[in-house]
């Protein structure tokens, strides 16, 4: 049937910039939108799961020029760290983006012009320093001082070109308001309504004396794009913006953008603004994630207690990170990681609950019937599509493992063990139910945990165990 079309579904990460290694913060990000990606994949839909790095900017060129190498081989060394993280945990992204290839350029610029009419010359106010010959941000300088030759910076008026977002603000607070477009979760959409009351026009290049590492603004050899502008063109540079009209018209406009609390506002204003302006559809929804501490503080070098996502990965292996991460880290609420927290849930989650049922289930099987077992009918969990659809990653996992724990209890309750003797074709029939059971926990713990989900599925698959399965989870003793 021709006209049948799938449904699509278009996801991404925030593209990390390069000055530095990937942190936890970002395996995080990494894991939310793969989940999303995959959920949506197991309903056939057409997913594409987007990630990528932003290397444009003073502090890659500086870096770069530091080392005697080319700015483009430099950023892509660092862009090739998240690259392998993304692989480490196994995210199962379609495309990764550079913002220093060239087709995203050309979108960049392609989109620039769609937006001109909005554009306009002006000056920008900025913190200089003498010394260094350049600006710094606000968030860069440390009351004003440059973080370099801690003096004074002074303010010095340079020539911008400036994006007339505060246009947008009535028609964007209609798309907010109406749901047309979403922001998760509800606190962070409540924090974007009130900046967008105070909304002024954005700034959206620098002079090339200033700034020599970017996208070039359309008809101004002058003029690089400042960051925003070049690294948001991102979500729709990777899907042909420029260069694929079709794949563009098929996926976009993106079903969710994956963002850390501290860019929220770029992506639920000034995006949607410049969509808007170019005569694009907004995004349907942005959800904004916590961020991670460690010992209930914030993650420092001069703390020590930053932790390495690689190191974590390799130690504890990719299924356990991911669900303590998508469980633990709560979807609305800054949470924490540290190796005590981490190795109490796995005891007790995996470890106990889980595969300890797995175990048991296996044992009993293989005992009392040979390892075989009838299909018997199970109950699905109802409120699970509804986690997914508003980013609720924790709660859907703990309705999984409440069920699951339901059906330890249930071991307890009817005691197969007493009833193989009394009544053997009963005690077939509770283990059968619990082998389906288990089937479809694994079916719901596929986007989450996909090679646990695998080897459960594998072990009862055609109404007969697999025993090679082995320890799902073999317990940490600390
Ligand atoms: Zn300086």
């Amino acid at each position: 049937m021709k006209n049948q079309l799938k449904n699509k579904f278009y996801v991404t990460t925030s593209i990390p910039y390069v000055n530095d290694k990937p942190h936890i913060g970002h395996l995080l990000e990494f894991v939310q939108a793969d989940t999303l990606a995959r959920y949506h994949r197991g309903k056939d839909e057409d997913t594409f799961l987007l990630t990528g790095t932003d290397e444009h900017g003073q502090k890659i060129f500086e870096a770069a020029a530091k080392l005697g190498e080319d700015p483009k081989e430099f950023a892509g060394k660092n862009s090739d760290e998240f690259r392998k993280l993304a692989q480490a945990i196994g995210m199962s992204n379609d495309y990764f983006v550079r913002t220093t290839d060239d087709r995203h350029k050309l979108a960049a610029q392609k989109l620039w012009q769609a937006c001109e009419k909005d554009i306009y010359k002006g000056e920008y106010e900025g913190l200089y320093c003498v010394g260094c010959e350049r600006y710094y941000t606000e968030s860069e300088s440390e009351d004003e001082y440059c973080p370099i030759h801690e003096t004074k910076l002074s303010k010095l008026k340079m020539e911008s070109y400036f994006f007339a977002q505060s246009k947008y603000k009535d028609k964007l607070l209609t798309l907010i308001n109406t749901g047309e477009f979403r922001i998760l979760p509800e606190k962070r959409k409540n924090e974007m309504l009130t900046f967008i009351e105070s909304l002024t026009d954005v700034s959206i290049s620098r002079p090339k004396t200033q700034l020599e590492w970017g996208v070039e603004v359309p008809g101004d050899s002058e003029h690089v794009m400042y960051v925003w502008f070049d690294a948001l063109s991102n979500y729709i540079s990777a899907i042909g913006y420029a260069d694929d009209s079709e794949m563009f018209e098929k996926f976009w406009p993106a079903d969710v953008h994956v963002v850390g609390k501290d860019i929220a506002r770029f992506h639920t204003i000034l995006w949607p603004a410049m969509l808007m302006s170019a005569g694009l559809q907004v995004p349907k929804s942005v959800y904004v994630h916590p961020f991670i501490n460690s010992g209930g503080q914030k993650m420092s070098k001069s703390l020590g207690n930053v932790i390495d996502p690689f190191e974590i990965i390799n130690k504890y292996g990719v299924d356990p990170v991911r669900y303590f991460l998508l469980r633990y880290i709560p979807s609305n609420n800054d949470g924490d990681f540290n190796n005590d927290r981490f190795e109490k849930a796995y005891n007790a989650d995996l470890a106990n609950n889980l595969g300890n049922l797995v175990s048991r289930t296996i044992a009993m099987l293989v005992k009392y019937n040979d390892g075989q077992f009838n299909q018997v009918k199970v109950n699905s969990l109802s409120q699970l599509e509804g986690c997914i659809s508003h980013c609720q990653f924790d709660k859907y996992l703990e309705e999984v493992f409440a069920h699951l724990d339901s059906l330890n209890g249930a071991i307890e309750e009817n005691k197969p063990w007493e009833l193989a003797k009394s009544d053997l074709s009963k005690a077939i029939e509770f283990l059968s139910g619990l082998a389906c059971e288990l089937t479809m926990m694994a079916e719901y713990l596929s986007p989450f945990m996909p090679d646990t989900s695998e080897k459960i599925l594998t072990t009862f698959a055609n109404s007969t165990v697999n025993t090679e399965v082995g320890i799902l989870f073999p317990r940490i003793d600390s």
